[in-house]
């Protein structure tokens, strides 16, 4: 018998073509064996510790194949959260501000809030807060209010310090410079898009960062049953904190990074980065997996390029249809540059004629199964059409799904973006599915993320419930089962994020990375699946969170 033996019985889902089993032996870290109730009667005979969990569920630990962890977990730790539900209306946003600047919650001199993604439709106000609300909480502290990955408003000290007044230009704003909104009288309304990279709030030290990594991992993810995740890593220093605290034992889990380009490096440079890359913490706990490029923006900012017209409610001219960021010459290049270093590739794209470009690209390049499959971030999170998904079987994608955007801002607000066409297609988990393409599924977690969104079993409940913000049930007969999301954020992540012959199912060889579930997510009632608790997250063998402590 090897060291730290032990084995778990209870209802056990494999994700293996032995789906269902009773128990699952480990030593050293590792899966031995998976079996029936016979072999824990075996187990127990030659001595090994049979932990019995009854009814209890035993899954691979879940895997979060794109966020943006360091963002998140840096984010909450520095600012004070202004969301919504907590938050209903601009003078609790204001009222929560005020509270920790008297609580000393500044970063250097600024006082930093964040809402959710779409806050001017969530407050109950219908929109966001202007420079004047925020200078009634200071006309001295420089005051920024997050309000999802693009926008945020400012007080008057802090558009000073920005020094806002260099991108007043009159046009609409290339994608990535600020986009400075202007009142009647020509002033800052203090609503500006694209400023966050530009504010000059000091960094936190590296130890801060893995301190602030730590707790969120233990208990916005490890608390969810997340084992490993998928960063999009903006910053070298994010990396070393990153790889820090995995290597110092206080972050226990699995880190794959996908360097963003350019914010990171320039792409041929970042696959350098990537092919280079060694971690303090080994290669089955952080490593380089990918570059990740931007074919286009969000659709928070109204930068997705759709094939569609944006409304014109939102204030655009006829015919406006979002930004393409890289052309397709570009983007072809960047694949050709991945390729040549055997490095996978990433690209970003929300709006569907950003997608069509990015099949397009690989499609022009050719042999796409030649090589690893293209990952192809937020593909189908909307679809023009069915036969838009042969193109990306011919190209060998993988589109990387998230169904919590259902929930969260697709199932509401597209309609109101594109009325002529923003009711179908949001997330057609089961027409993909049946089209014969495996997509994966993830949080896409950011600062902004409503709470809960770090749990797969939110992310899971939305593919199967497909309910949005407001209730409205979108397109119900694209729901999946719970078993096919299951697999779509275990199995099917794992082998997106390169991690397939380590974790992602429960079988002999792999990492004992794996969770305990208080009730079966198969057969609870729909409504109930966010709202199951998990017990116990192992990784690598070790119980890295028990019942809300950390162990
Ligand atoms: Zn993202």
């Amino acid at each position: 018998m090897g060291a730290n033996a032990f084995a778990l019985t209870g209802n056990v889902v494999t994700m293996t073509a032995a789906p269902n089993a009773r128990v699952v032996y480990v030593e050293d870290g590792k899966i031995v064996g998976v079996g029936d109730q016979g072999y824990a009667g075996e187990l127990q005979r030659r001595g090994v510790t049979v932990h019995d969990l009854g009814g209890r569920t035993i899954l691979p630990g879940f895997i979060d194949p794109h966020l943006h962890f360091a963002q998140y977990a840096a984010g909450t730790h520095r600012g004070i959260d202004c969301r919504v539900p907590a938050c209903k209306t601009i003078s609790d946003v204001l009222d929560a501000l005020r509270t920790g600047l008297n609580a000393g919650r500044t970063v250097g001199d600024w006082l930093i809030g964040y809402g959710n993604l779409f806050f001017d439709q969530k407050i109950a106000e219908r929109r966001l807060p202007t420079r004047l609300e925020l200078d009634s909480v200071s006309r001295t502290t420089p005051i920024v209010l997050h309000c999802g990955g693009h926008v945020s408003v400012l007080n008057t000290p802090a558009l000073a310090l920005a020094g806002v007044e260099r991108f007043i230009t009159g046009g609409e704003g290339l994608w990535g410079s600020p986009v400075v909104h202007l009142d009647d009288a020509g002033q800052p309304t203090g609503v500006v898009a694209e400023i966050d990279g530009l504010l000059p709030i000091p960094e936190s030290s590296v130890e801060e960062l893995t301190r602030f990594y730590s707790d969120t991992f233990h208990n916005d993810f490890l608390a969810h049953g997340v084992t490993s995740l998928g960063e999009m890593a903006e910053s070298a220093r994010n990396v070393e904190a990153l790889d820090a605290a995995v290597a110092a034992g206080s972050l226990n889990g699995r880190i794959a990074l996908y360097a963003m380009a350019p914010s990171l490096l320039p792409v041929a440079a970042a696959c350098d980065w990537v092919a280079g890359f060694s971690s303090r913490s080994g290669p089955e706990r952080v490593w380089a997996r990918g570059v990740k490029v931007f074919a286009d923006g969000g659709y928070s900012a109204r930068n997705a390029a759709s094939l569609d017209d944006y409304s014109r409610d939102h204030g655009h001219r006829a015919g406006y249809r979002g930004k393409l960021n890289l052309s397709r010459g570009a983007l072809m290049e960047a694949i050709r540059t991945a390729r040549h270093k055997d490095v996978q590739i990433a690209i970003h794209t929300n709006g569907t004629r950003a997608q069509r470009e990015a099949i397009e690209a690989i499609l022009a390049v050719g042999d796409a199964h030649d090589h690893p499959p293209v990952r192809i971030e937020h593909l189908g999170n909307v679809l023009d059409s069915v036969e838009e998904i042969a193109s990306w079987r011919a190209a060998n994608v993988i589109p990387v799904m998230q169904p919590g955007f259902l929930h969260n801002f697709i199932g509401d607000y597209l309609p109101m973006l594109f009325p002529a066409t923003g009711s179908t297609g949001r997330l057609p988990l089961r027409t993909v599915l049946h089209e014969g393409v495996s997509p994966v599924i993830s949080s896409d977690i950011t600062l902004g993320g409503e709470p809960g969104a770090t749990n797969p079993l939110h992310t899971i409940w939305s593919a199967v419930s497909r309910r949005s913000y407001w209730g409205n049930h979108i397109e119900p007969e694209e729901s999946i089962s719970v078993a096919q999301a299951l697999r779509l954020h275990t199995i099917e992540a794992a082998k997106a994020i390169g991690l397939d012959q380590v974790a992602g199912s429960l079988e002999p060889g792999k990492a004992a990375d794996m969770v305990v579930l208080d009730r079966d997510p198969h057969t609870v009632p729909e409504a109930e699946l966010k709202d199951i608790r998990v017990e116990r997250t192992y990784v690598n063998g070790v119980l890295a969170y028990s019942g809300g402590e950390k162990a």
